[in-house]
């Protein structure tokens, strides 16, 4: 902001932008309110000494990956190596953890520098279950298949030991139907890219919900909040991603990576600066508002919110963050009190939307099930069905909602005491692919659903009349399908016996 518009503003001739977030200002004492980081603290190689029959840690010249290429970086490649990508053992078809395509690629370099290195009688085995070379990348596959003294094998190893000054390497199940001893000089497993977040905490948050990131074991402690949709972000407003720590890539993508990231990073910064939200509502100029005076200090906001932007006082009011927030509404669905809402998103707006549906009155024929909708991909994709001219059940009615976590459970109740005959809860898919744009939406609103079932149970309703369904924006022709086959479950159950009271 200018001088000119501080003077504007102090004079009372202009309306502040960030006169929102300014009422939280006792949170950033030192007048500090935006930033970003890009965390590009990369990976380090898997441990692999768990694998006791290929030797590494016992037997001499059992190297990784890693530390072959430092070998080779001083000029001592040996003439003849095994370069093993899978364990092998029990589990034949597994590769090491955090194996993927870099890890193939380095294999294919690898044996190069021995052939290269050694014109007169160098020779390199590569051992694999999966070779995975995308792209252009195939070429470099191809050329070093036909390039002589390098040999590739689909096999599992079942043993790597001492022999004389070598090694021998057994193997079974290869592309010729048979066993094989091999002599090597030296073997090198393809240890995995394990991402630094999942092996320490490189990030020091103060957060109420920690100083790392959450749930990293779901992800194999990759740090990403959407990898199809927002590949840089983490589920911490303001940090990004690039290279190792958000995926095993080459120096190649890792570039590019980088680029993205830092362009994310600006984006948070300069759309922070004007008060608005970054990413995935870039732009909304509104933020949770809560009527402090009625609120009960559950501190199910502060739980719930996904991302870390509610902290608490020492009594378990809500602090909130606005700069973290992303708009998704997880904490107004999660209030009991129902005192948290946006300008242009509150309960009091669905509830009257609700209202606004017209019930038939008590007639078999007429049902009327009310679906609400995430409208980041479920409404999306009844959209896309509605234009491929499938047919939607008539006795449906939508009402989209910012994401399913903002469900608050109150909507429902008001639903089937209007008469409504089914409720069903639209959203995306959850779980370890989740696909919901606030990483952990639409399994906050299933949770609760479930207590809901038995808040109808104890009213004498089936708790079958309210459900949710996981869609994804491609599935769109499965929608008429989904919706009739919870229409028929309604049909079945007859009307809601509260209609009409
Ligand atoms: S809107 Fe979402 S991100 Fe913002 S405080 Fe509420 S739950 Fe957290
Ligand atoms: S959920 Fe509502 S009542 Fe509970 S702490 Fe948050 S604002 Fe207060």
């Amino acid at each position: 902001m200018t001088a000119e518009q501080q003077d504007l503003i102090n004079k009372g001739e202009m309306e502040d932008p960030n006169k929102g977030f300014q009422k939280y200002t006792n949170l950033n004492p030192d007048g500090e309110m935006f930033g970003a980081v890009v965390l590009a603290t990369g990976w380090k190689p898997a441990d692999v000494s768990q694998y006791e029959h290929l030797g590494y840690g016992k037997l001499t010249n059992v190297v990784t990956n890693a530390e072959f290429e430092k070998l080779a970086k001083n000029g001592k490649v040996p003439s003849r190596v095994a370069f093993i990508q899978s364990p092998g053992g029990k589990d034949n078809d597994k590769d090491f953890p955090y194996c993927n395509s870099v890890t193939s690629m380095v294999a294919l370099k690898q044996a190069n520098y021995v052939v290269e290195d050694n014109p007169a009688d160098g020779k390199a085995y590569i051992l694999y279950q999966h070779m995975r070379t995308p792209g252009n990348t195939e070429l470099f596959y191809k050329g070093m298949q036909a390039k002589d003294g390098i040999f590739m094998t689909k096999a599992a190893v079942t043993k790597v030991s001492a022999a004389g000054s070598g090694l021998a390497v057994d193997v079974e199940d290869n592309l010729l139907g048979e066993n094989l001893q091999l002599e090597v000089d030296m073997v090198v497993l393809a240890a995995g890219m394990v991402p630094t977040t999942a092996t320490e905490n490189v990030i020091n948050l103060a957060y109420r919900q920690g100083p790392a990131f959450l749930d990293l074991d779901l992800f194999d402690g990759y740090a990403d909040s959407h990898f199809i949709c927002f590949p840089y972000e983490t589920r911490r407003t303001g940090i990004y991603t690039c290279g190792g720590v958000r995926k095993a890539e080459t120096m190649e993508e890792t570039i590019d990576d980088a680029t993205g990231a830092a362009l994310k990073a600006i984006q948070c910064i300069e759309s922070s600066n004007r008060g608005v939200a970054v990413h995935p509502r870039s732009g909304d100029q509104t933020y949770p508002d809560f009527f402090f005076s009625r609120c009960t200090q559950c501190k199910r906001c502060t739980e719930e919110c996904p991302f870390g932007a509610l902290d608490d006082d020492e009594k378990g009011t809500p602090l909130p963050n606005p700069t973290r927030c992303r708009r998704c509404g997880t904490c107004m669905g999660a209030c009991p009190e129902r005192i948290i809402n946006f300008a242009d998103y509150s309960i009091d707006m669905i509830g009257s939307m609700v209202k606004a549906v017209e019930v038939p009155d008590d007639d078999e024929d007429k049902l009327r099930i009310l679906v609400f909708v995430c409208e980041n991909d479920a409404y999306p994709a009844i959209d896309m069905s509605g234009m491929h001219r499938n047919k939607i059940n008539r006795l449906v009615r939508f009402i989209p909602v910012r994401c399913l976590g903002s469900m608050n459970m109150v909507w429902i109740k008001d639903a089937m005491s209007s008469g409504f005959d089914g409720v069903l809860l639209l959203g995306c898919k959850y779980g370890d692919d989740y696909q919901c744009h606030f990483v952990k939406g639409s399994e906050i609103a299933t949770k609760r659903m479930e207590n809901i079932g038995e808040t109808l149970g104890s009213l004498g309703l089936e708790p079958e009349r309210c459900g949710t369904r996981e869609i994804a924006i491609s599935d769109y022709d499965k929608i008429p399908a989904i919706l009739d086959e919870f229409v028929e479950e309604i049909i079945a159950m007859g009307p809601n016996p509260f209609k009409g009271f």
